[in-house]
């Protein structure tokens, strides 16, 4: 990183936990080969503070903020204006400046989550997604975009899960696509997963690396026994690098996608509306995390 002199601004992330995050790493590598003076720093902030933090760090002339797990609905509220689609969806995991000392909601997850998918043809078919919270909401516009036959939401909390599908279906429903919230810790999930074309893990299970292994792969170890190969496992997480679950996958010869290539995305995206400027160096970004995962 070049010397942080007193002309050099801040930009950075807002989440808990942050630790893991391989954002400072990719960002900051971005700005110097960029020539942007700017440095990128990861802020634990508890969504109790989250107003304050935000309009602390507008007043003194923050650059732009990413926001990330639980802050990506919470965060609306800090938001003077929101993006098109971060309002179809209503979350935000970018805050750009605006006038007066104000933050613009963005979201650059739905463009970040269908870049490893580019070339996969997914007309049609059948997606799962567990977990229904803030990224969630991104995946399932994503999958929208994507033009497939029917999404179905795996939550355990019945109350966000009937807001988020309520949500989602206005939008899907111009689209003809299907959505449907379920309940997994009530319900037998098991021919949902035989018949999913993809299934996309949106929870933070399998981020952490001190938990046993049961507790490491989402909805259970038994459930997987039922995956067909023909299924595509995307893990929205990146560290570590593959997750137990899409390792499990890999062992059923899935195709397995892991949350790298989003991640790098949705920064690059977040770097072009904060800076204006179109070049981007993604694999500079790509390279630094991957060589930080090494470590
Ligand atoms: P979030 O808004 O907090 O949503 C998390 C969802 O997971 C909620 O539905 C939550 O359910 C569920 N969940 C959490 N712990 C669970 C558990 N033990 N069992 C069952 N469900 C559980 O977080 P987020 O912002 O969507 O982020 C989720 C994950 O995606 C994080 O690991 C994040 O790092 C990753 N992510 C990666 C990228 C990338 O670029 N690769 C981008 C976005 C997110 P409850 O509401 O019931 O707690």
């Amino acid at each position: 990183m070049s010397t942080i002199t007193g002309k050099t601004s801040l930009v950075g992330l807002l989440g808990q936990p942050v630790n893991h995050s391989l954002s400072p790493i990719m960002h900051n590598a971005a700005y110097e080969e960029m020539g942007l003076d700017w440095c990128y720093v990861a802020f634990p902030c508890d969504t109790k503070n989250l107003k304050k933090v935000t309009t602390a760090l507008r007043v003194i002339n923050c650059k732009g903020l990413n926001v990330t797990i639980p802050h990506k609905q919470e965060v609306l509220k800090a938001c003077n204006s929101l993006t098109a689609i971060a309002n179809d969806i209503k979350a935000v995991n970018t805050l750009i400046p605006e006038k007066n000392n104000q933050w613009i909601g963005a979201n650059t997850d739905v463009e970040g989550f269908l870049m490893p998918l580019k070339d996969k043809n997914l007309i049609n078919k059948n997606a799962v997604v567990i977990g229904c919270g803030g990224s969630a909401r991104a995946v399932a516009m994503g999958l929208n975009n994507l033009n497939v036959k029917k999404i179905t939401i795996l939550g355990r909390n019945e109350t966000s899960l009937n807001i988020f599908v309520n949500n989602m279906k206005n939008i899907l429903s111009k689209n003809n696509i299907l959505i449907e919230g379920i309940n997994h810790e009530k319900l037998n999930i098991s021919a949902y997963i035989e018949e999913a074309d993809l299934i996309i893990n949106t929870t933070p299970i399998g981020m952490n690396r001190k938990t046993t292994e049961e507790k490491s792969i989402p909805l259970g170890r038994k459930i997987w026994d039922s995956l067909s190969k023909k299924t595509i496992l995307y893990d929205l997480i990146y560290s570590p690098r593959p997750t137990n679950w899409l390792k499990l996958g890999a062992q059923s010869n899935c195709l397995t996608i892991d949350g790298l290539d989003m991640l790098v995305e949705q920064g690059a995206l977040s770097i072009k509306l904060w800076s204006g400027f179109n070049d981007v160096p993604t694999e500079t970004m790509k390279s630094s995390a991957k060589k930080h995962l090494m470590v």
